[in-house]
């Protein structure tokens, strides 16, 4: 259940079905062919980062020509590269570029997946950005620095962010200290695996592919 970790986040669906965007506590995915449906709220997730979303920050942006200008205002809201931050970025995109990822035809690996997927266009479309930025050191469990997912407003359109304009746009930040890791059972092992401080430690690899969800924590004020 990925709700009951969070509302607000980003993931994939199992099987490698489509690029999940967690957004005021719906779950939408769009598939390989650019689809977009809302999920059920017990919908599979072998990832998905997920918050309960409660911006510390709220202010308006000037107008961005490129991922990398947006990357780099974020980063002027951010201040540390050792916890995680949630985004939110609301406006008009000039032109947004996605990409979606299809299950492999043969039912391959996961790690296989990346080769499957289609990319789209959109110009002068409404909607959301929704980011996380990860620090280096979890880049076996999450993207390392900024991971974004598209959606418009009309639910249309959508999917994982790889170029984009757009106008003033509202942004939104979390910061987040914490992170919870709620795993899926390992069929393999025919057990559930449950994080705990006297678990052996399994490899990273490992904890990548049986994780479910991971739980940002909000960073308390002091
Ligand atoms: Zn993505």
């Amino acid at each position: 259940m990925i709700l009951q970790h969070g509302d607000f986040g980003l993931g994939t669906f199992e099987n490698v079905d489509g690029e999940m965007v967690v957004l005021d506590g719906n779950i939408y995915q769009i598939q390989g062919d650019g689809k977009v449906s809302e999920a059920p709220g017990d919908a599979e997730a072998p990832f998905a980062v997920v918050t309960r979303f409660v911006p510390q920050v709220d202010l308006e942006i000037a107008p961005i020509r490129s991922l990398s200008e947006l990357e780099k205002l974020c980063d002027e809201c951010r201040s540390s590269n050792n916890i995680f931050y949630a985004f939110r970025l609301d406006g008009l995109f000039d032109q947004v570029n996605t990409r979606t990822v299809s299950p492999p035809r043969d039912h391959g690996r996961l790690v296989d997946a990346a080769k499957e997927q289609a990319e789209f266009k959109f110009s002068q479309a409404k909607g959301t950005l929704v980011g996380l930025w990860s620090p280096g050191f979890s880049s076996a469990i999450s993207i390392s620095g900024y991971h974004f997912h598209f959606l418009s407003d009309d639910r249309l359109r959508g999917g994982h962010l790889l170029a984009c304009a757009a106008g003033p746009l509202r942004l939104r930040m979390q910061a987040m200290a914490a992170v919870e890791s709620a795993l899926h059972k390992n069929p393999a092992k025919g057990r559930a695996y449950a994080p705990s401080a006297t678990a052996p430690r399994t490899s990273m690899l490992q904890l990548r592919l049986v994780m479910r969800a991971i739980r940002l924590f909000p960073l308390r004020a002091s």
